[in-house]
């Protein structure tokens, strides 16, 4: 059994994937904002409960809006700041007595589409999430490219490519920038853009639904951010030519998307054709944390591991390769064993009165 954990701003997900990626059980509780503590003591809990209710211990991925800092082993880059400068991976192995992998969640999601969703026929997955924020990650062989940085495929913090006049400026940026990707594409980017345009405040699903009856202002609102997205993904085409390129997050429900930006793309690539198709996503609000319980072992149809390298950055290799965020060895199979052989702890005993979304 693979367990996968989800650390989001509003809540922690966590769910248990059988070996073929059946979905056992999946549990949500609200995030202790603010607090490391109880964030730790969340997850061992959401672990604890599903380790008791199914009867099986199970190896843990994360998902988490930042990453493990090669530099320092401490959480960087996260908006969920009470992460940041923490030793997570770490952390939770003590509290759990096992290994555990920590990856982004845009990785998360890239690993999850590659595997078994909407980029399953694909070598290369650029995953994009384009939700409150924006973020990117990279699946290859259905393993997550993780970066000598540990920053692979974050291109929300890249400007926004080829701008016109209005939008050369940009607006300011949370990481201390203006004119990112992110303040163009994310869900409160689009917003803030239909209402400077039109004068009228509304929620993207609110645009989105005002477009679909018609509204000229919505149309505009979408026309622009279609524009917007084809220009962004065109700069990662010509980088890392992904085999496909799969969209998730709130943005990700606008239907028009799949057809307009691959049209409007060609005319930034540096190709006389392209065929990269760009799809949503198969796994919806779940493909995060799915992608955080293939981070252990090796998913189905995945190539043998190899061995440690410093140039790959990929995922299989030992804790002292810079790019990697294995914590530890243990394989997938040995940390599935009967209950009754696992560690038992009194701390899982307080999740009998722990809500539960589904
Ligand atoms: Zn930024």
């Amino acid at each position: 059994m693979r367990i996968g954990i989800d650390v989001g701003g509003t809540k922690i997900e966590a769910v248990a994937l059988a070996a073929g990626g059946a979905e056992q059980l999946r549990l949500r509780v609200p995030t202790p904002r603010g607090d490391y503590a109880a964030t730790l003591q969340v997850i061992a809990s959401l672990v604890g409960a599903i380790e008791q209710q199914i009867g099986c211990a199970g190896s843990v991925g994360v998902g988490i809006p930042g990453t493990i800092s090669p530099a320092t082993g401490l959480v960087k880059n996260a908006n969920s700041t009470w992460l940041n400068g923490r030793s997570l991976d770490r952390d939770l192995e003590s509290l759990l007595s096992r290994p555990v992998r920590i990856a982004n969640d845009a990785n998360c999601f890239a690993v999850s589409e590659a595997v078994d969703g909407a980029g399953a026929d694909a070598g290369v997955v650029f995953g994009v999430i384009l939700g409150t924020g924006v973020g990117g990650g990279v699946a290859i062989a259905r393993q997550p490219r993780i970066g000598a940085n540990a920053i692979a495929g974050e291109w929300g913090h890249n400007p926004l490519p080829w701008p016109t006049r209005e939008e050369s400026a940009g607006p300011p940026c949370y990481c201390g920038r203006s004119g990112c990707i992110e303040t163009f594409l994310s869900g409160p980017g689009f917003a803030r853009d239909f209402a400077a345009a039109s004068g009228h405040h509304a929620t993207p699903p609110q645009i989105i639904a005002l477009a679909t009856a018609g509204d000229t202002d919505a149309l505009a609102a979408i026309d622009r951010y279609q524009h917007r997205l084809a220009r962004a993904l065109a700069t990662v085409i010509n980088l890392l030519d992904p085999d496909v390129i799969v969209l998730g997050g709130g943005m990700s429900k606008v239907d028009s998307l799949y057809q307009a930006v691959p049209r409007l793309w060609e005319r930034w690539v540096f190709s006389d054709a392209v065929v990269t198709p760009l799809r949503r996503n198969r796994h919806g609000d779940a493909s995060g944390v799915r992608g955080a319980a293939w981070l252990c072992g090796r998913p189905p149809g995945a190539p043998p591991a190899r061995r440690a390298s410093r140039s790959t950055g990929a995922e299989g290799a030992p804790r002292s390769t810079p790019g990697t965020q294995h914590s530890g060895g243990g394989s997938t199979s040995s940390w599935c064993r009967r209950r009754s052989r696992a560690k038992r702890s009194n701390r899982w005993t307080m999740w009998s009165a722990m809500p539960s979304a589904r």
